[in-house]
Parts: structure tokens; C-alpha cells; sequence
């Protein structure tokens, strides 16, 4: 019982840092150029599925919003016994489990562990959030076969990282039969001249060679490959990228390019595939 409202302050304080953060994401949201022309909550069969498990419903609205706007497609519930019904029925690429679900229903470790044991769910990665401090219940939550968690109050930026590095692990370790059809189906790959970009194994090859990115030197090529032929401004690369609505003096934008470059480029000092624009931003060409 006093646990229970020791808790349950500890999340309350959480939840202002929380919906500070939310404000601040609403923020940058709203100042997306239109010009992209993708709305962040349409749905198509390419993205990626994450159920959330949680009962805080502005944490729930953060990791809508942002996930969404990260191209993700976001299901929320906030009943455990709902939630294992759910990721049967929508078999999302990864479920983000808050552990401390209300009383009444089952809470998030019990949640994790009924996963783990029905064949149809046991594959299905999970990132546990727990509240401050509750580092048995972060044990015992890895135990029962979560995949990481995260601790509140996080940076959206620092969930999304989480997300990505799982769903690699997840890959690495389950595939890959050559020639595996389901990630040569269509509309999981993105196709420029020579370059291909595996959108759910987030591998990326050039004319059949493999190339090894980072986290965001994927995303930054991702968004080019989104967008080819058109001219990406700074602010709205810092946007899409980084997830930054102001643009200060920052030269990340360049720095990862280059390393960018590095990579894909045949000539990386005379790229040809990615164009700089002068005093806007850059392109990819042909
Ligand atoms: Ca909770």
C-alpha cells in the first residue's frame, strides 16, 4: 500500500518533466515543413508497428506523437490483459511496456512474461519503461525476457535509439536466409540507381555490397532516399533527423553528410549522390 503511493508520487513527478518534453516535441512538430508532404499519421504497410502498453496517458501521447512522426505506426493500450490481446492480434515489431500498469488487471512483468510463453508473441521484442529506482522491477523485467528498458523520465531521443538498437538485434539474431522473400518484398526496400535501403532490417547496400551505417547516418539517408531529386533545407534535415526545431550555429548536419559520403560515395570529395546546395541544404541525385 505505502509502496504503492511512493510510486505513484515518483511517476506524478515524473509525469511534469514528461509533459514538458511533450509541449516542447508539440512544438517542433508544428513547425514541419509542409512541404514533405507526408502526413505523420498515415498509415501505410512499410512502417513499423509499436504497441504501447501504458497507462499514463501523457507519456502515452508523447511516444505517440513523436513515433508517429518518426514514421512508426503507434497502437496504445493501457490494460495488460488487453495489451497481450492486442499484440496477438496486430503482431507489432515491438511492444513498449510500462511496468507499472494500475492495479486491477495484470501489471507489466506479468505482461512480459505471458508473452514470452505463447508461441505466437514470444519473438516479439519488449522495451520495459520503469519508474526511478525501481531497479528489481528492471531485473526481474529483463529476466522475464524483456529485450532493454528505459527509465522515466527519458528523452524521446534516447526511446527512439532504444527502439532502433533492439529492432537491429532482433534481426541480426533471427535472420537471414539468403534470398529470405520477407525482406525482398516490395515496399520494405527503397530503391536509388545502385543504392538499396532495407527499411525493416535497416540494411543498406550499393551496387550489392553491403555498407555498415550508424543510427543516423541511416536515418539521414533514409530521408534522402525518401525525398530524391528534391532539395532538403538544413532546418528541415535537422528536423527529420534530429528531431532539432532550432538551427543555431550547429555543423552536425555536415559532419554526418560527410561521413555519409564516406560511405556511399565512390569519390567522396567529388560526391555525385549527395549534392550540397549552396546556402540551402542538399540533394540527392542521380
Ligand atoms: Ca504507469
Amino acid at each position: 500500500m505505502q509502496q504503492d503511493s511512493i510510486r505513484r508520487s515518483d511517476i506524478a513527478a515524473d509525469s511534469v518533466e514528461l509533459q514538458e518534453a511533450d509541449l516542447q516535441r508539440r512544438g517542433s512538430i508544428e513547425m514541419q515543413p509542409a512541404s514533405l508532404g507526408k502526413s505523420p499519421n498515415a498509415s501505410n504497410p512499410t512502417q513499423l508497428k509499436v504497441l504501447v502498453i501504458e497507462d499514463e496517458e501523457n507519456i502515452i501521447e508523447l511516444i505517440k506523437l513523436g513515433l508517429r512522426y518518426e514514421g512508426f505506426q503507434v497502437e496504445a493500450v493501457s490494460d495488460g490483459l488487453e495489451g497481450l490481446t492486442i499484440t496477438q492480434r496486430i503482431n507489432p515489431d515491438i511492444v513498449i511496456l510500462d511496468l507499472g500498469l494500475p492495479s486491477g488487471s495484470i501489471d507489466g512483468l506479468e505482461v512480459c512474461r505471458r508473452l514470452r510463453i505463447n508461441p505466437t508473441t514470444q519473438d516479439v521484442p519488449v522495451l520495459i519503461l520503469t519508474a526511478r529506482g525501481e531497479v528489481e522491477d528492471r531485473v526481474a523485467g529483463l529476466k522475464t525476457g524483456a529485450d532493454d528498458y528505459l527509465t522515466k523520465p527519458f528523452s524521446f531521443e534516447e526511446l527512439v535509439a532504444r527502439i532502433h538498437a533492439i529492432l537491429r538485434r532482433q534481426r541480426r539474431s533471427s535472420v537471414s536466409i539468403p534470398g529470405n522473400s520477407a525482406l525482398e518484398r516490395e515496399g520494405q526496400v527503397l530503391q536509388f540507381g545502385d543504392l538499396r535501403l532495407h527499411m525493416t532490417t535497416r540494411e543498406v547496400n550499393r551496387a550489392g555490397r553491403h555498407i555498415e551505417l550508424t543510427v543516423t547516418e541511416f536515418n539521414l539517408l533514409h530521408l534522402f532516399m525518401s525525398h530524391p531529386r528534391q532539395v532538403l533545407d538544413r532546418q528541415t534535415i535537422l528536423n527529420k533527423v534530429w528531431g532539432y526545431d532550432f538551427l543555431g550555429e550547429t555543423n552536425i548536419i555536415e559532419v554526418y553528410v560527410r561521413y555519409l559520403r564516406e560511405k556511399i560515395e565512390d569519390s567522396p570529395s567529388t560526391p555525385r549522390l549527395i549534392q550540397t546546395v549552396r546556402g540551402v541544404g542538399y540533394v540527392l541525385k542521380d
